[in-house]
């Protein structure tokens, strides 16, 4: 027996659920997409996608995933053999890293472990033995998406100013942009990059980066920029064709619109950042409550450093894929694989799984949800602490 049919909630961490308004005003027919309506509507994308980056800064769109954004925001700042540091707190890190090596810099990884942030005393040292200023950027993951971890990215930036050291400081906000508080003036980020397709509830397709003037200095002597990655243009066009470097990606345009309006307009961002943090306590009550008893265990010990938009969590072998396996048959839920916790084909691959709770999620969502893993605990015979979904429901009923 199934108990799967109706509506599916899809709780990985990106892309996430879509708002049925989104949706809505992505069902349209094709646009005109020399002037008028589409023209002026993606005028006003910008000073909203500003405010959700709490920039006054530039903002340049990309039609591209996140990888694209990784890509685009190297290749305008870098030269080949240039230094770059990463400090990584789990395979986004890593994957950030990797390009920056395809793209011909050189590439410094100061590996933080699975389970605890950037240690900023160490990052700090590091800077500091930096004499030459070889490194030329920082590639830092606010939220790394495979562990959950969140790390201080206003921190970073107090390391790099007691070092007196001139690197830029580049942020990768796309698991949690709009749930993790983030403010890219005041906390000093040089070049931000998000997608459309988490905290910012639109398809996959969209990706953003801000950039200030120190970083569009670089783009100045950056030989890895090329036509087509090339920031400014889209981001100071001089007609329409510009913004994208070719066709516009019309319907997602439409999507974000309302997505923004929902956001900004309507929610607020504080309060969308509030939204998201009392959610992620409700889940965090949950497994602490689960873990009293069993193998359950969230990734990351100190709630300081849990990230508000996903959770990783460690249940041993087989028992992640089990789970994920019978809540999207039997519950109708789909939960996030394990990543980078593991080699994939190694049997410990099997032992983890992670609850996306970003973007157009609410409090009866987060609730079925645990509902659902609650149900499938005891449905595979692991044991677990009792009072989980108790736990939750006070959590939730504080707000
Ligand atoms: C999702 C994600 C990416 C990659 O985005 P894609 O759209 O899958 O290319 C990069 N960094 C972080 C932190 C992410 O969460």
């Amino acid at each position: 027996m199934t108990l799967g049919h109706g509506r599916h909630t899809l709780a990985i961490p990106g892309p996430s659920v879509i708002p049925d308004r989104v949706l809505a005003a992505m069902h349209r027919p094709a646009p005109n997409i020399y002037s008028g309506e589409l023209v002026e509507m993606t005028h006003s994308l910008i000073p909203d996608l500003k405010a959700v980056a709490r920039t006054t800064h530039a903002v340049a769109i990309y039609i591209g995933n996140g990888h694209a954004v990784w890509e685009a925001a190297l290749a305008n700042v870098l030269s080949r053999g240039d230094h770059v540091l990463v400090p990584a707190t789990g395979r986004f890190g890593f994957g950030w890293g990797e390009m920056a090596t395809r793209l011909g810099a050189e590439v410094e990884v100061m590996d933080f472990g699975k389970r605890a942030p950037v240690d900023l005393a160490r990052l700090e040292e590091r800077l500091v033995a930096d004499k030459a200023h070889k490194i030329k950027a920082i590639l830092a993951v606010q939220t790394d998406t495979s562990t959950s971890i969140r790390s201080d990215i206003a921190g970073m930036r107090a390391a790099l100013d007691r070092a007196g050291h001139p690197a830029l400081l580049m942020a990768d906000c796309i698991a949690c942009l709009a749930c993790d508080v983030f403010h890219m003036d005041d906390w000093g980020v040089d070049i931000t990059i998000s997608g459309s397709q988490k905290g910012l509830m639109t398809p996959p397709g969209l990706g953003f980066i801000w950039f200030n003037d120190r970083a569009d200095a670089a783009r100045e002597t950056a030989n890895c920029v090329t036509h087509y990655w090339d920031w400014r243009p889209r981001a100071a066009p001089d007609d329409y064709y510009q913004y994208f470097a070719g066709t516009s990606p019309t319907h997602h345009l439409y999507g974000l619109r309302e997505a923004l309006t929902m956001l900004l307009h309507e929610e607020g961002l504080e309060a969308a950042w509030a939204r998201h943090e009392k959610l992620a306590r409700a889940v965090w009550a949950a497994f602490e409550a689960w873990g009293q008893e069993g193998p359950v265990e969230l990734n990351v010990a100190d709630p300081a450093h849990r990230s508000h938009a996903v959770t990783s969590v460690r249940i041993g072998s087989p028992h992640g894929t089990a789970l994920r396996d019978w809540l999207s048959e039997k519950a109708g839920v789909t939960l996030g694989i394990g990543l980078g916790m593991a080699p994939p084909g190694d049997p410990a691959w099997h032992g983890f799984f992670r609850v996306g709770h970003m973007g157009h999620v609410n409090a009866h969502m987060i609730m079925g949800t645990l509902g659902a893993i609650d149900a499938g605990l005891k449905a595979l015979g692991l044991p677990h602490g009792k009072g989980a979904l108790e736990a939750a429901s006070q959590v939730i009923s504080e707000a």
